[in-house]
């Protein structure tokens, strides 16, 4: 797919597709207004999201091994083990979003090299409607416009999450795939042979990447790569 041909929308998602008025978000603006900043992932005082602290122990981390998945790779930033845990909980339920742009960020630094080309588009794994709604903003999206930005390719946001599912967390690999069956679908113009990367916060058995990757090959993807901030190994 030809990037002056694609009918894809280029940069950021519109910031009216994130609530305003959501607990977290506020919390947060009262924290900074009170209080000082801290790092979200050893809570020391910072103000920059993650501390340069952090942010060395983070790049000292090793970058997890490639993983295969059915059609394409899933590559991760880090393993999820501290800090990055501390970082992409406040991240995802602290309502510190620049917690998840400096991880991501950091993520979209490590998967430079080589073995992974940039893509045509990026798509981030998107919330149902009703946790959208809660948390006030998809952490996967906010993480895929920063890695996007990196790459400098768009991001689309047409992949939809048409049922909420239950939360993934301690789930066998088969309930999964079982809870996210049939809980995406693509409502963009058709892919055309395009490369793909589909962005989460967390890889863990990669189910949900998985249903979300075969819905974009359905729509016309070639191949679709799964990048993600952590995996659980
Ligand atoms: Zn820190």
């Amino acid at each position: 797919m030809g990037r002056s041909a694609t009918p894809l929308s280029r940069g950021r998602l519109p910031s009216s597709r994130i609530p305003v008025g959501m607990l977290a978000a506020l919390t947060r603006l009262l924290l900074d207004t009170v209080a000082p900043r801290r790092c979200a992932a050893c809570d020391e005082v910072s103000n920059p999201s993650i501390c340069s602290r952090c942010v060395a122990a983070l790049n000292a981390l090793p970058i997890p091994a490639v993983r295969r998945m059915r059609n394409g790779s899933a590559f991760a930033g880090f393993e999820f083990v501290e800090p990055v845990r501390a970082a992409l909980h406040r991240g995802k339920y602290g309502g510190d979003r620049g917690a998840l742009q400096e991880l991501a960020a950091i993520t979209a630094e490590r998967l430079s090299g080589p073995r992974l080309f940039t893509p045509d588009a990026i798509v981030a794994i998107p919330l149902g409607p009703r946790r959208r709604r809660q948390r006030g903003y998809n952490q996967a999206a906010v993480i895929a416009a920063v890695i996007a930005e990196a790459r400098d390719v768009p991001v689309v946001d047409t992949l939809a999450r048409i049922r909420d599912t239950r939360p993934q967390t301690a789930r066998d690999e088969a309930t999964r795939r079982d809870n996210v069956a049939g809980a995406f679908a693509w409502t963009g113009s058709p892919l055309g042979g395009s490369y793909l990367w589909l962005v989460d916060d967390v890889l863990t058995t990669g189910a949900t990447a998985g249903a979300a990757a075969a819905v974009l090959v359905q729509a016309g993807a070639s191949l679709v790569d799964v990048v993600a901030v952590a995996a659980v190994s």
